[in-house]
């Protein structure tokens, strides 16, 4: 770096910053400064505005509200669906919003795990978030196999990153399926999905994403890249709240095939009040919904949806981009000697939504960032996830924040707190 950065630059961004309107739709606290939106998205005043309509909608409708009102209930996984499609470049019918990534994960895996003789395999990597871990060695356990030797978790040579070509070599003969994530949830790294998906239908596997990291951040053509299917949640950087309904998405091609765990929500619309015992799926990603939708917590995702597509997510990620370059020039400029190392893969390609640091005082660090307003996340043992959200953060909240952080270090602040995390973090 040549210049010498100052606030004034802040000041410049954000004046010149075509997203900056956004701000003031979100419920941002005046007292502190947020930056885990990549683990929980704050309220929008339209997703607010959704809620209490849909919430409406139940007081003076009743059992009508599944057919009645502005957003009847029992098409709302598939409308929301619908609108959700561009953000994951996929065609409205090929996404659904149903469940948690983690139950969607069991459906579609359900769906498309079937190991067959000499092809028994599932391809995953060692950096992915342990429910997806858990979820996959559970779905091989119930095929009565193995999956000490049937899970394949992908080394990272680092411990932070993986490389493509890593995955590439593993996908071996015996590998029947493979489950990655977009963007990995610790260092950011976006992996390359469209070379990944390519490579393993070269092999005659199929693919799937976990988008939680990604969903919102950056766009995606999962229907160009022929990803088979995809799953994500919807409270993090998408703001649909605590507990929040996730979403999937199923390519086309494998339309018509039957659901792993079915259930009567499952049905083709036309079809589901018949009551036969014989089930006619949807011929849609519908089909792969199992019970009754969460519609209060479908309802926020509506409000906030809307504000994506007015921004763009091609803005959002280009400010995204800008933001997070931005706070590591500043942290590298007044952090210098104070022991942080950056993780994350610094080329625009690779770098999600997030800076990822570390540091061996990290959770005290968190802590005392806390009590002196600025909302961090961090990963134990020593992780400290930094997002600043293009949607509602600044570039004065950036430059705020690493100001705050030089404070706490050059005083060594973080020392008078216990380096130990907390129950939820
Ligand atoms: C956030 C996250 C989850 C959470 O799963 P839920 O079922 O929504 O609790 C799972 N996997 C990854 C990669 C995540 O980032």
């Amino acid at each position: 770096m040549t210049k010498q950065l100052t606030s004034n630059n802040a000041l410049e961004l954000d004046q010149q910053d075509p997203l900056a309107r956004f701000r003031e739709e979100f419920y941002l606290n005046k007292n502190s400064i947020y930056l885990d939106g990549n683990s929980l998205g704050l309220l929008s005043k339209r997703a607010e505005k959704s809620l209490l309509d849909l919430l409406d909608s139940w007081k003076t409708l009743g059992i009508d509200g599944w057919t009645d009102g502005d957003n009847p209930w029992f098409y709302l996984s598939e409308t929301v669906g619908d609108k959700m499609a561009p953000l994951v470049g996929a065609a409205p019918e090929e996404v659904i919003v149903t469940g948690s990534t983690t139950t969607n994960l069991h459906q579609l895996v359900s769906t498309f795990y079937k190991p067959v003789e000499g092809r028994t395999k599932i391809l995953a990597d060692e950096l992915n978030f342990p429910s997806d871990i858990y979820a996959l060695q559970s779905q091989i356990t119930l095929r009565g196999l193995d999956y000490h030797d049937h899970l394949i978790e992908v080394k990272s040579k680092d411990g932070h990153t993986l490389n493509e070509d890593d995955i590439i070599e593993a996908m071996t003969e015996d590998i029947a399926l493979i489950l990655l994530p977009s963007i990995l949830y610790r260092s950011g790294q976006i992996l390359d999905m469209k070379r990944l998906t390519k490579e393993a239908h070269k092999r005659n596997i199929l693919i799937g994403f976990d988008l939680c990291h990604s969903i919102g951040s950056i766009p995606h053509k999962l229907s160009e890249w022929d990803v088979d299917f995809a799953f994500w949640c919807n409270y993090k950087h998408l703001n649909g709240g605590p507990g929040s309904v996730g979403a999937l998405y199923v390519n086309k091609k494998h339309f018509g095939t039957m659901p792993g765990l079915a259930g009567w929500f499952s049905s083709h619309k036309e079809k589901q009040f018949d009551m036969e015992h014989t089930l006619t799926p949807a011929d849609d990603a519908g089909a792969f919904q199992i019970g009754t939708p969460h519609v209060l917590s479908v309802a926020p995702i509506l409000g906030s949806l809307e504000i994506f597509e007015e921004a763009g997510i091609g803005q959002i990620r280009e400010k995204s981009l800008k933001m997070t370059r931005f706070m590591k020039d500043v942290m590298i400029q007044e952090l210098d000697g104070h022991g942080f190392v950056f993780r994350n893969p610094d080329e625009d390609e690779r770098r999600g939504g997030h800076l990822y640091i570390e540091h061996p005082e990290a959770a005290r660090i968190c802590k005392a960032l806390k009590d002196k307003g600025v909302i961090p996340d961090f990963r134990s043992p020593n992780g400290i996830r930094l997002a600043p959200v293009a949607l509602y953060n600044s570039y004065m909240d950036v430059w705020t924040s690493v100001q705050i952080l030089k404070e706490i270090m050059d005083n060594e602040l973080y020392k008078k707190y216990e380096n130990k995390r907390g129950v939820v973090a």
